[in-house]
C-alpha cells in the first residue's frame, strides 16, 4: 500500500491569511454598510508599466507567426534576460556575475521553496523569526525541521534568529552552527534592513563556519539607504557562500505575471561539487522555462522607459508607507520599516497580542493588517502594514487610525 510524505501531515493547520480572510468575510457579512481598507496581504495593486505592456504585445505578436514563434526556453532562460539582469542588476553594481550564473524562474516562492533540494536533510536550517512562511514550511515537506511544538510555535531543528526591536530587527549569529541560513533583506515582514557592512559579517561568518546563505532580495528595489547593499555579492567572498533569489513581483508588478531568477555563482562549491551544476539539473529536469512573452516583459524591466515608470511605481508606494509611518507616529504608535521596504510594522499598544490588535483595528478602523505572529513567535505582539494599497486609502485608513 502506498505512503503520503508524512512531512506534511507536520504543518500546523490554518494558513494565515485564509484566518484573515475568513475574519474578514465574518466583520462584513455582519456589518454591510461598513467599508473596509486592505492594508493586509503582500500583493501590488498598480497596472505593468507601459514600456513593459508594450514588449508583452510585441512579443504576443511574435508568436503568432511562425518566423518569429518561441517554443520550449532554454534550460537557464534566454540570453536577452539574463544579460540584461546580469549588467543591470550585477556588473552595475561592480557585482561580476555573469549570465551563465543567473536561472530564471517563474518567480521567488517557487525558487525559495524548491532551493533546499539541492541540499541534505542532515542540514540544520537558521531563519530569521518572524520570517516569510516559505522558508520554514518547504523545509518541513521535506523533513528537515524535527517536530513542532505548539505551545511555543517552534520547530525542534530550526534554528531562530529572533529579530525584534531589542536587537532592532538585526539577526545574531546564532549559538548553534546552521547549515543553511535564510536572509531576506529589505526584510518582509517587518519592512527593516541591515548595512553593508552587517551583510558582510554575515556572508564572513558563513564562510567561517561552512553555511550556505539562501539571500531573498525581493525587496531590493525598495531600498533608499546608501550603505544597504542591493546584492549579496556586493560583499567581499559572497560567491562561495550565498545564493540570491530575486523577483520581478514587488519592483516592477509581476505577482500575476510570474517572472524571477536565482543566482547560483559557479565558485559555490561543497567539497568538489558545484551547487551551480546541481541547480542547473534540477531547472533542467523539474523545470521548463519561463513563458518566452514573460522573459521580454522582464527585459523591458531594464529598458530606460521600463527603469524610468518602475520608479515612480516603487516612488508611488513608497509615499504611501512614509504615510503610513508618519500617521501611526502621530498616533502615538512605535513604528519601524518603510524606509526601505514596503511594509510598516508597529509594535501593538499596551499588552495587545498581534490578533487582538488586528480584530482591534478590524472593527474600530474597519482596516485590514496582518498580525505579526503569523510570521513567528518572535513577531507576537507585532502588526505589519503594507503599502500596496492605493494613496486614496492609505490616507483614508490612517485617517481613521488616527481617529482611534
Ligand atoms: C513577495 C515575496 C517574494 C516574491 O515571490 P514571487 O513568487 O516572485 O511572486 C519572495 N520572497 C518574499 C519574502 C516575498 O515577500
Amino acid at each position: 500500500m502506498f505512503q503520503i510524505n508524512d512531512n506534511y501531515q507536520k504543518l500546523p493547520g490554518s494558513y494565515l491569511f485564509s484566518t484573515i480572510a475568513k475574519k474578514v468575510a465574518a466583520f462584513s457579512e455582519a456589518n454591510p454598510d461598513k467599508s473596509i481598507i486592505r492594508l493586509g496581504i503582500g500583493d501590488v495593486t498598480q497596472p505593468i508599466a507601459p514600456a513593459i505592456i508594450e514588449a508583452m504585445h510585441k512579443a504576443v505578436d511574435e508568436m503568432a507567426d511562425a518566423k518569429t514563434f518561441r517554443g520550449y526556453a532554454p534550460d537557464l532562460g534566454y540570453e536577452f534576460l539574463r544579460k540584461a539582469i546580469s549588467e543591470n542588476d550585477y556588473k552595475a553594481r561592480g557585482c561580476d556575475i555573469e549570465a551563465d550564473e543567473i536561472f530564471v524562474s517563474d518567480g521567488a516562492k517557487s525558487d525559495s521553496g524548491n532551493i533546499q533540494e539541492i541540499f541534505s536533510t542532515d542540514n540544520r536550517i537558521a531563519v530569521c523569526d518572524p520570517v516569510y512562511p516559505v522558508y520554514v514550511d518547504s523545509n518541513v515537506m521535506a523533513g528537515r525541521t524535527g517536530t513542532y511544538d505548539t505551545a511555543t510555535g517552534m520547530w525542534s531543528n530550526v534554528i531562530y534568529m529572533p529579530c525584534t526591536r531589542e536587537n532592532n530587527f538585526v539577526p545574531e549569529f546564532p549559538k548553534e552552527t546552521p547549515d543553511m541560513i535564510y536572509l531576506c533583506l529589505p526584510n518582509n515582514p517587518t519592512g527593516t534592513t541591515i548595512k553593508k557592512a552587517q551583510l558582510q559579517e554575515w556572508v564572513d561568518y558563513a564562510n567561517k563556519v561552512g553555511a550556505v546563505i539562501i539571500y531573498d532580495g525581493a525587496y531590493e528595489a525598495y531600498i533608499s539607504e546608501d550603505d544597504v547593499a542591493h546584492s549579496i555579492y556586493e560583499c567581499e567572498g559572497a560567491k562561495t557562500c550565498a545564493i540570491e533569489l530575486k523577483s520581478f513581483s514587488k519592483n516592477a508588478g509581476f505577482t500575476g505575471v510570474r517572472l524571477g531568477y536565482t543566482v547560483v555563482p559557479k565558485e559555490l562549491k561543497c567539497g568538489g561539487v558545484s551547487l551551480h551544476g546541481m541547480w542547473a539539473r534540477r531547472h533542467g529536469t523539474k523545470f521548463n522555462g519561463a513563458p518566452y512573452i514573460i522573459q521580454r516583459a522582464g527585459e523591458a524591466v531594464y529598458s530606460d522607459a521600463g527603469k524610468a515608470q518602475l520608479k515612480e511605481q516603487i516612488a508611488y508606494y513608497m509615499k504611501n508607507a512614509s504615510t503610513i509611518k508618519a500617521g501611526l507616529q502621530e498616533a502615538g504608535f512605535e513604528v519601524y520599516g518603510g524606509v526601505n521596504a514596503p511594509y510598516i510594522w508597529l509594535k501593538t499598544p499596551g499588552q495587545m497580542t498581534s490578533w487582538e490588535f488586528f480584530d482591534y483595528l478590524l472593527e474600530k478602523a474597519n482596516v485590514v493588517g496582518t498580525p505579526g505572529s503569523g510570521f513567528g513567535p518572535s513577531g507576537e505582539g507585532y502588526f505589519r502594514l503594507t503599502a500596496f494599497g492605493s494613496y486614496e486609502n492609505t490616507v483614508a485608513a490612517l485617517e481613521r487610525i488616527k481617529a482611534l
